[in-house]
């Protein structure tokens, strides 16, 4: 078994967003299923370590995020407290955006970004072995400008910035398994706000199909980081199956050129079949499939430096389940929790995925990776 550090806070619950997908019942919902389960509260299992995340500074913000932004989060959440309306952080508009924020949303996001530098020193610190970050509200669409897509501060970006500048790591690996792109996160690496060597893998629904829009596959990176972005765009209805090849033929293979000194996984969950925002076909196994995989190279790694952070996933049961697959995975519990049926694909979605846009990734990624070399 290993030890894993599960960072969770009720201050994740105040970031009220009223009748909104992103809402605080996902958590409560996936706390008590995991309670359920002895993988929180009195009665958990030994292996199980609960982290009380700290609140990241300003200063540690600024690692991604313009002045302005953190301000204007910091302002719009004291007017939150005096409106009869909810307010948002991204629109010109009072009333109508997708970042909803209350009065206690900007602590909280100081907070989701902090519970991710908790996780760090508590698993280089050897408290723990591995951990996942349970935070509210998601990052993975915020830029250095721009609270996007129900995200504040990129909390996955930050914790590459921190583990750059606390210890100096330089070789760190973010997969993010959400339905929808990292496109903050990506933004983030182009703009200049990463200085490790990173590799940014997004398994994402086809663009054309699916906010935001961006993060195609010829999408690779700029600058140091050119070939290092790699976007798999799974057509919609995508499953199991695809997943199974995503892994085979790209995930694991440039995991395993790499050689990541630390690895962060941007868990969102609703690419589940389930899920009412997206139009994924995965299944609870699915998650604990990807974590076995993501087992195996930390192994040929040797090392158990892995740091999970929730992103989306907006079917409760489907998210907890889902969640409670991954902890059992990080602590090497044996036992999957929970199995949904098998979910077929059609051929065409298999075609496109194995003959259209992995051969894609691969083509365009062939002069950075010997893994991608076509001889
Ligand atoms: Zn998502």
């Amino acid at each position: 078994m290993k030890k894993v550090g599960i960072v969770y806070n009720e201050i994740f619950l105040q970031h009220e967003t009223g009748a909104h997908p992103e809402n605080s019942e996902r958590l409560r919902g996936t706390i008590d299923t995991l309670t359920s389960l002895n993988f929180y509260g009195d009665g958990r299992y030994p292996w199980i370590i609960p982290l009380n995340p700290r609140k990241a500074t300003v200063e540690e913000i600024k690692w991604c995020h313009s002045p302005d932004l953190i301000q204007t989060a910091k302002i719009r959440c004291e007017e939150a407290k005096t409106v009869p309306y909810q307010i948002y952080l991204d629109s010109f508009s009072k009333r109508y955006g997708e970042t909803v924020a209350s009065p206690q949303s900007y602590v909280a996001a100081l907070y989701a970004a902090g519970g991710m530098f908790t996780a760090i020193d508590a698993i280089m610190g050897k408290k723990v072995e591995r951990a996942f970050n349970l935070c509210r509200p998601p990052g993975h669409h915020s830029d250095y400008a721009n609270a996007r897509g129900f995200c504040i501060f990129n909390n996955i970006a930050l914790a590459v910035n921190f583990l750059y500048h606390k210890y100096g790591l330089k070789k760190i690996a973010i997969v993010d398994f959400d339905a929808h792109a990292g496109n903050g996160t990506e933004d983030l690496i182009n703009q200049g706000y990463i200085p490790a060597d990173l590799l940014m893998i997004s398994l994402h629904q086809h663009p054309d199909t699916l906010y935001p829009g961006t993060c195609y596959v010829d999408e690779i990176g700029a600058g140091m980081h050119l070939g290092k972005i790699l976007n798999l765009t799974l057509a919609p209805s995508s499953g199991h199956e695809s997943i199974k090849y995503m892994f085979k033929t790209v995930v694991i293979p440039a995991l395993r050129e790499f050689q990541p000194e630390f690895l962060l996984i941007s868990a969102g969950y609703d690419g589940h079949h389930n899920d009412p925002l997206t139009n994924l076909g995965y299944m609870e196994q699915t998650y604990t499939y990807m974590m076995d995989e993501i087992n195996s190279i930390l192994k040929e790694l040797d090392h158990d430096r892995i740091l999970c952070t929730l992103e989306g996933g907006y079917d409760i049961t489907a998210l907890s389940h889902s969640i409670a697959n991954t902890i059992a995975r990080l602590g090497l519990y044996s036992s999957p929790f929970s199995e949904s049926s098998i979910i077929e694909e059609e051929q065409n979605v298999l075609n496109y995925n194995y003959e259209n846009m992995v051969p894609k990734l691969q083509k365009i990624l062939d002069p950075y990776w010997k893994s991608f070399k076509s001889e």
